[in-house]
């Protein structure tokens, strides 16, 4: 077994990685080897807890006794084996959603670790407070630890879940028109709070589950409304509360490593979560509580009233014969890219225009794609140099100046709407104003709208050009007319 203070040693060493890992994070070049440092750190602190003293148990005997260590083994190699079978299974384009999944689930853990303490815990309390050698003061952090635990673990798991089901598009806005919404959102949290301050001065399981299932309930109601542009938002604010849970639970089970990695997630999804609020023009506040509203999102035009008879189409020999007069070209990436893996074709394409001495960049919108940093992730790993990378402020005063604009599955984060019309689900979303470049080359399969499901006045504009065709195809299509004109 494992002696405390070694314990102690390899939780730092273990919460070291964590941080160097998450400082790697922040540049493509060294995430892959910060994701590697917080693996083995996670690894050192499985194996730190499973060989160590248990902390909370009266004598500090092993965390696991030796009758049980199967039951470890069993779970382990089952998540072992879910886990690589699901990472090597994944598409790229799912990733955001199997990353709101395991938020949930980490909720989940926390709630369930939390309560399994609280039961064990709980009798011997109360025999504690009655035969007077424990006071509501001695238990008021463990009971304050394991009820935060049960209430964010709750929210983050059944938010999550609901986060999942929007991306894929299994669980529909339509859904979130249910009468006197905003009265139940309110009383599921104030019946949430109320058990969780008995809970806190009165240590019984029944307190402990009525919480869970009220903070449960609460999930859903806080997460179904939101969508359109305020999605992202969502899923860094729930990553961040993934790691409240645990970091509430590391209280709980008096586990120093899991307090330190929980308050890492915690505070990063926070400072991520600050970042999309700045990008989509959203206080959290708004986010969170604008969804409180009627919840009946005003229709807008449809797309007959908005395209009826304006849609002009395009081809790859039309597009190279654009660029024989360009200057100035930037392409405009967004989820359809994704979808078609074609950025690498977009950079041979970007190389080819360069050696005709045309300018290149590259404009990323913050919530391009399903998850924050999608577009940067994929075009880094092209290769596309990252001093061509542009973000919106920068690259928006240039359009003007821009001669051809080619948006490769780009549609919501390029959509006028957003600066003209107040009640559009993206409304006040800073969107890339590729509608004042010379001309603009959409590339899409049909006219179906994005993730916000509303119809894109820009393909109907005079300067605007619709080449219909699966990204890939496309852009290597348009390199082939290059190459022959
Ligand atoms: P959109 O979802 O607005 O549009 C994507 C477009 O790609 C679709 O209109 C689709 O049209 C097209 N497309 C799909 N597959 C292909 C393909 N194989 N080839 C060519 N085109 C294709 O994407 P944006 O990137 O513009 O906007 C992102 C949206 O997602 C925003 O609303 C944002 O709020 C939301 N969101 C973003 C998150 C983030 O963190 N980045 C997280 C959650 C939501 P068609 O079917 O006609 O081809």
């Amino acid at each position: 077994m494992l002696s405390e203070n070694w314990q102690n040693v390899v939780f730092l060493v273990a919460s070291v990685l964590f941080l160097y890992g998450l400082k790697g994070l922040t540049h493509p070049r060294k995430a892959v080897r910060g994701n590697l440092m917080s693996s083995v750190a996670m690894l050192l602190a499985i194996l730190a807890v499973l060989l160590g003293k248990n902390p909370v148990a009266e004598g500090g005997g092993p965390v696991i006794d030796s009758s049980h260590w199967w039951v470890v083994l069993v779970a382990l190699l089952v998540g072992s084996v879910v886990g690589s079978v699901l990472a090597l299974k994944i598409q790229m384009t799912a990733m955001p959603q199997m990353v709101g999944l395991l938020n949930g689930f980490g909720g989940l853990a926390s709630m369930l670790v939390a309560a399994a303490e609280m039961f064990d815990k709980a009798d011997g309390i109360q025999r504690g407070i009655d035969v007077g050698y424990l006071s509501h003061a001695d238990i008021l952090p463990f009971t304050t630890a394991t009820m935060l635990a049960g209430l964010i673990g709750a929210v983050t798991f059944t938010g999550s879940l609901v986060a999942f089901g929007k991306l894929q598009g299994i669980v529909k806005d339509s859904w979130s028109r249910i009468p006197a919404r905003q009265f139940i959102t309110i009383g599921l949290l104030a019946a949430s709070v109320v058990f969780a301050v008995l809970g806190m001065f009165i240590p019984w399981n029944t307190f402990y589950w009525i919480l869970c299932v009220f903070s449960l309930a609460l999930g859903v109601m806080l997460v179904l409304p939101i969508g359109g542009a305020d999605m992202p938002v969502v899923i860094a604010l729930l990553n961040s509360y993934s790691g409240l849970a645990a970091c509430a639970t590391g209280f709980v089970i008096e586990n120093t490593v899991l307090i330190i990695a929980g308050s890492l997630v915690g505070a990063s999804g926070i400072i991520l979560t600050q970042i999309m609020c700045k990008a989509m023009n959203r206080s959290l506040t708004n986010v969170l509580f604008g969804g409180l509203g009627t919840g009946t999102p005003v229709a807008g035009p449809s797309a007959d009233e908005v395209y009826g008879g304006k849609i002009k189409a395009t081809s790859a020999e039309e597009i190279a014969m654009l660029f024989d007069g360009a200057q100035r070209v930037v392409f405009v990436p967004g989820y359809g890219m994704a979808v078609a893996q074609c950025q690498h074709a977009v950079r041979d394409l970007g190389k080819m225009l360069e050696e005709k001495g045309i300018e290149v960049e590259y404009a990323i919108h913050p919530v391009a794609g399903r998850m924050p940093g999608h577009m940067n992730v994929l075009l880094a790993e092209a290769d596309v140099p990252y001093d061509k990378l542009k973000e919106m402020d920068e690259i928006n005063p240039t359009f003007p100046q821009t001669d051809v604009a080619i948006v490769i599955g780009a549609n919501d984060v390029v959509n006028p709407v957003a600066r003209t019309d107040p009640k559009s689900p993206i409304a006040g979303m800073p969107i890339l104003d590729v509608d004042k470049a010379r001309t603009v080359v959409m590339i899409k399969r049909s006219l179906s709208p994005g993730f916000a499901g509303i119809p894109n006045p820009l393909f109907a504009a005079d300067n605007c050009l619709m080449y219909f065709a699966d990204g890939k195809k496309a852009i290597l299509d348009i390199v082939a007319a290059v190459k022959q004109g």
